[in-house]
């Protein structure tokens, strides 16, 4: 029986496991923290993750956690006016998969679980990864090693893994603005409860969409240079600085949100690359394609990495070599696409030139849905599961 070591026990590493041991694969998953404690409040998980999801025979938990989006709207930011709003029944239709926002703590408990939580091996933080003829190994922070057939780096944007597979370190890039984000109970001053609403003006973005258990993930989208000081707890007062002077459904939104649990990241993405495999190791999710969240896909093509991982060793059983040759070829350019098209959406919302996202705003005054669901559905068609 083929052996696996996956590090890292994110959405990617865990779905990663969950189809690797549907398969047979006799796997070892490392996970440097010691519980369950993702950064980031929730993620759109789009249809082709949710299909995803489903593959791995979680349709039932994830139709559970996930928030209703009947329809999507867009805000003027200043006015609060309705610049369009559209059902996603139309794309419901088109791609036979609804999609669902769900919190991220419980989409990582999820996976954890249909993995097998006490399996998982918490507090080992892997210190280097290499190659042998017969086995690759892995050594950890506590001195202790493993070995395997193959070793699967989903080590998330900071990869080591990914530094050993390209020989060295990369340089992320900076993508120009910083997102804050948490979860709220639904108030319907602020947006519909089955609505994704997004609030625009002045290159920024404010957004809340349904999660399960009656409540909304928001973020703000702030463009601001890197590196800007930021105290934990102190969100609120600088959202109130930042939109002082936008709509009353976002002062409600800032006046309800928890200071001391709202999370601020910098928002970074990476050149698309092409090689993704070492000999008998190998990188998928962020390790492999690191993406600004414009589109919402980083951790939906981590996911297909994980089925698509589990078709190259279904194909190629008894031939490691072959079956990440054949995973590397089904991803990396589905995957590059996903990060180019989230860069130039990033760029459209986010100011880079104030004449594009003024005429952005523009055409969504005139939208009735169909080129925004149009864009979305080119985001999500492509994958192993279409
Ligand atoms: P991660 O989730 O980063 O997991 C990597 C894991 O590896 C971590 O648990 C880490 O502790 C562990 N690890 C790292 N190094 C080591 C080591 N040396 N030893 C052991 N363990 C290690 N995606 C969507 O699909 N939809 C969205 O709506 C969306 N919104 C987003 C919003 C924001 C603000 C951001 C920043 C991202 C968003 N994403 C979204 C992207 C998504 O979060 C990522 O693509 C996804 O988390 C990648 O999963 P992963 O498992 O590859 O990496």
């Amino acid at each position: 029986m083929v052996k696996a070591v996956i590090v890292g026990a994110g959405m990617g590493g865990m779905s990663a496991a969950i189809a690797l041991k549907q398969l047979g694969v006799d796997v070892e998953v490392y996970e440097q923290v010691t519980e369950n404690k993702p950064v980031g409040a929730a993620i759109s998980v789009w249809s082709n993750g949710v299909k995803c999801l489903n593959h791995l025979g979680l349709e039932k938990e994830t139709a559970e956690l996930g928030g209703i989006v009947d329809s999507m709207s867009y805000v003027d930011g200043f006015t609060g006016d309705t610049m369009c709003r559209f059902s996603m029944q139309p794309l419901i239709d088109e791609v036979g998969q609804r999609p669902y926002p769900i919190a991220r703590a419980e989409l990582q408990l999820m996976l954890m679980n249909a993995y097998g939580y006490d399996d998982i091996h918490f507090g080992k933080k892997m210190v280097a990864v290499h190659d042998g003829a017969d086995r690759a190994t892995v050594e950890f922070a506590d001195g202790t090693t493993d070995s395997a057939d193959i070793v699967i780096g989903a080590d998330g944007a900071k990869s080591l893994t990914r530094e050993y597979v390209l020989g060295g370190p990369v340089q992320r890039r900076y993508a120009g603005y910083v997102n804050f984000n948490g979860l709220v109970e639904v108030d319907e001053n602020i947006g519909p409860a089955t609505e994704w609403t997004t609030y625009v003006g002045d290159s920024r973005r404010v957004s809340v969409m349904p999660v399960a258990g009656n409540r909304f993930y928001f973020f703000f989208d702030v463009p601001m240079p890197e590196g800007v000081p930021f105290e934990r707890g102190t969100a609120r007062e600088v959202l109130a600085d930042e939109f002082a002077d936008w709509a009353p459904g976002v002062q409600t939104l800032i006046g309800k949100l928890d200071p001391a649990t709202t999370n601020r990241v910098e928002i970074l993405d990476l050149d698309p690359f092409d090689t993704w495999v070492k000999g008998r190791v190998a990188v998928l999710g962020d390790a492999a394609h690191n993406t600004t969240p414009d589109i919402g896909q980083g951790g939906c093509s981590a996911m297909e990495d994980a089925v698509a991982l589990q078709f190259a060793f279904r194909d190629h059983p008894d031939d490691p070599f072959a079956a990440l040759a054949a995973y590397q070829s089904a991803r990396t350019e589905r995957a590059g696409d996903l990060v180019l098209r989230a860069r130039k959406r990033c760029d459209v919302t986010h100011g880079k030139d104030p004449e594009k996202t003024a005429a952005w705003y523009e055409e969504l005054r005139g939208e009735d849905g169909t080129n925004i669901i149009r864009g979305i559905v080119g985001n999500i068609v492509g994958g192993p599961l279409t």
